[in-house]
């Protein structure tokens, strides 16, 4: 008998060989029909793995990450069965499940396959998974697969194999099908019931584009149909938030393919809009004690050098821009850090003038692969809104403590209330991976655990994760569709201060290293503003809307009344406009409420005359008639609310 430590902590024996989806059946036959993987002792397994000694056990369903991946991953093989058979003499190349679903690349050999086609191949997968054919792990001699594929003629599978630095090569079954595999894979393919082909797209292979176009064919499938229906309703929901369809509708950004791909450019809406959150930021900044400063956007390639970013980025990352009469080169810059480095350089430091805290919204540029730009979530450059803290290694735990409270007044401010927090620590057993002495380490990771503590959070631990310089806390926020976004990353570096030769002088008249955190709560402006857009519908808070009334006239003939309507709001700095076009005043509130407006404001004779406005607010409809005092105390008010947090700043 083994000893098995179960999800819930308990042990229990079982027989050596017992298999994952044997325990999950005995705790209970509800669970093994939801379990998809196993985890023993950290290590995911098929369900089916025969389990030989003491261990501690996982069990994962679709609600983890470890379980869906299993799931899509034995889905991509299904795909590739269905394809095969639909289109015989195809030769498959690589088909990994992905954090969405999954995808197999192909090369389709003369056959043409389209979306058309998507249907048919859907049937077939479902076919063919109602067979219900077990997943067969088989262990092969790397010549023994080399030889299988050459005979095939599967030339990409045999660059593959060559590659492995393994003696044996792994292979999944299933039916008459076999793919080169690492697994792990769902016991048989009946579990999957509901499967949709998203769409079809051309990837070189190895993502090289010297090498052969081959297509790639997306999909998700899921255990029941009601799961792909709701997920369906949340792409088509996804899609009409799209930030890039609601950007151009709302008038926000723009790009030129004169210009350059990936470089955005913020039409006047837009750019008061990303004005506005800079302002609010700024403003909560100077509260916290920090101290604008302003760089240039190219520096010297040795600069670079000296923090390690062009060996990071390289040269086709930024591309240089030569001078060569002087004999320098310079870069488009990639961060802001090094130049953050130097200013802190420009004058001698004492222990009483830490923390040094320098904030600027700093553009950089990183080269992306015309095929990885999307709207403003992957572009070419983008303004972050970076600070970066230097301080004593005794004051990581308040600063820490102060970019949380940071983050929680702009979450508090922009309507985001549900996240997890993310600490990454160094593996302890590989700490000659890190950078830094030993006490550092232990001081900054007890400074993030301390601080975290302290403000009553909740956090999620990963060791391993952290960079080589140092430990960082990560927010992951969860949008209005439940999808995750990373924002707000704090980054203890040791790594800059050494590299830029940084020092203090210390009470003991000593020179010491300060200690540098890197900071940015919304990530980069481009990317915030995406991630708002799609995440409130383009319903962005009333503080934050680039219109926050609009007043709309019955008839043309209370234009007089409306003006001075606008000139009353602009007067409590309400952003307001008046829409007196010669149209229904139904159709006026309809592409109005289109716009997004939070308030619409009716006025006809009734309100010319007693000096009232008659208000709707969007998504609630209509509030009544209001004195104009009343409606412009109002607004006010809930702006305030929303751009105030309980937070009271510390400052020293
Ligand atoms: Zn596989
Ligand atoms: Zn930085």
């Amino acid at each position: 008998m083994i000893r098995i430590t179960l999800p819930d902590r308990s042990v229990k024996e079982y027989p050596e060989g017992v298999t994952g989806l044997e325990i999950a059946k005995n705790i209970s036959e509800k669970l093994a029909k939801e379990v998809y993987a196993v985890s023993v002792n950290g290590q995911v397994y098929d369900l089916t793995f025969p389990i030989e000694k003491d261990a501690e056990i996982k069990l994962y369903t679709w609600d983890d990450a470890e379980g869906r991946h299993a799931f899509w991953h034995s889905s991509a093989h299904l795909m590739a069965e269905a394809l095969e058979s639909l289109y015989p003499g195809i030769k498959l190349c690589i088909g990994p499940s992905t954090d969405n679903g999954f995808y197999y690349d192909i090369d389709p050999c003369g056959h043409n396959i389209s979306e058309k086609d998507f249907p048919e191949i859907e049937r077939k997968m479902i076919e063919l998974a109602r067979q219900k054919n077990r997943f067969i792990r088989k262990e092969v001699p790397k010549e023994e697969a080399i030889d299988h594929y050459r005979k095939e003629g599967n030339e990409y599978k045999v660059e593959l194999i060559n590659e492995f630095e393994d003696e044996t090569i792994t292979f999944y079954l299933h039916g008459n099908f076999s793919d080169l595999c690492r697994g792990p894979h769902l016991p048989d393919t009946s579990y999957i019931k509901a499967v949709r082909l998203l769409n079809i797209a051309g990837a070189y292979w190895r993502g090289d584009e010297n090498r052969k176009q081959l297509t790639r064919i997306y999909g998700i499938s899921f255990p029941k149909q009601k799961l792909l229906d709701r997920h369906m309703e949340m792409l088509e929901e996804a899609a009409r938030r799209d930030h890039r369809r609601l950007g151009k509708e709302l008038e926000l950004f723009t790009f030129s393919r004169k210009v350059g791909s990936g470089l955005p450019m913020w039409l006047p809406k837009g750019a008061r809009l990303r004005e506005r959150l800079e302002n609010f930021l700024k403003k909560v900044q100077d509260d916290y004690g920090y101290d604008p400063v302003l760089s240039p956007h190219i520096g010297q390639k040795e600069l670079y050098i000296t923090s390690g970013h062009y060996e990071k980025y390289g040269e086709s990352s930024f591309r240089p821009i030569n001078t060569p009469a002087e004999g320098e080169e310079f870069m488009l810059k990639p961060m802001n850090c090094p130049h953050h480095c130097e200013i802190y350089k420009s004058s001698p430091r004492s222990y009483k003038d830490l923390p040094v805290r320098y904030a600027e919204f700093g553009t950089v540029y990183r080269y992306e692969q015309s095929g990885e730009l999307h709207g403003l979530t992957r572009v070419r450059g983008f303004t972050q809104d970076d600070a970066h803290i230097f301080c004593r290694p005794d004051q990581l735990k308040e600063e820490f403590i102060k970019v949380i409270d940071i983050v929680f007044i702009i979450f508090n401010a922009l309507e985001f209330s549900d996240f997890e927090i993310h600490i990454s620590l160094r593996d302890k057993e590989e700490k000659e991976n890190y950078i830094g002495t030993d006490e550092n380490w232990e001081k900054a990771e007890n400074a993030i655990l301390e601080a975290t503590r302290e403000k009553g959070l909740d956090a999620k631990i990963v060791y391993g994760e952290a960079a080589f310089y140092g430990p960082k806390l990560d927010f992951m926020v969860n949008d209005a569709l439940g999808r995750k976004w990373q924002l707000g990353t704090i980054q203890v570096d040791y790594n800059l201060p050494e590299r830029f030769d940084l020092e203090y002088t210390g009470a003991d008249n000593e020179k010491h290293r300060p200690v540098m955190i890197h900071r940015a709560p919304f990530g980069s402006m481009e990317r915030f503003v995406a991630v708002m857009i799609e995440h409130t519908a383009g319903r962005f808070p009333l503080w934050l809307a680039p219109e926050q009334a609009v007043i709309i006239t019955v008839s043309e003939k209370f234009e007089f009344y409306a003006k001075k309507v606008l000139k009353f709001l602009n007067n409590y700095d309400i952003r307001a406009l008046v829409d007196n076009r010669n149209e229904k005043v139904g159709r006026k509130i309809r592409d109005n409420e289109m716009k997004r407006i939070p308030y619409l404001l009716v006025i006809g004779e009734k309100e010319a005359e007693s000096g009232k406005i008659s208000v709707r607010r969007q998504g609630e409809g209509d509030k009544g008639s209001m004195e104009l005092e009343d409606f412009a105390a109002m607004v006010t008010n809930e702006v305030k609310k929303q751009t105030t947090s309980t937070n009271k700043p510390i400052v020293n």
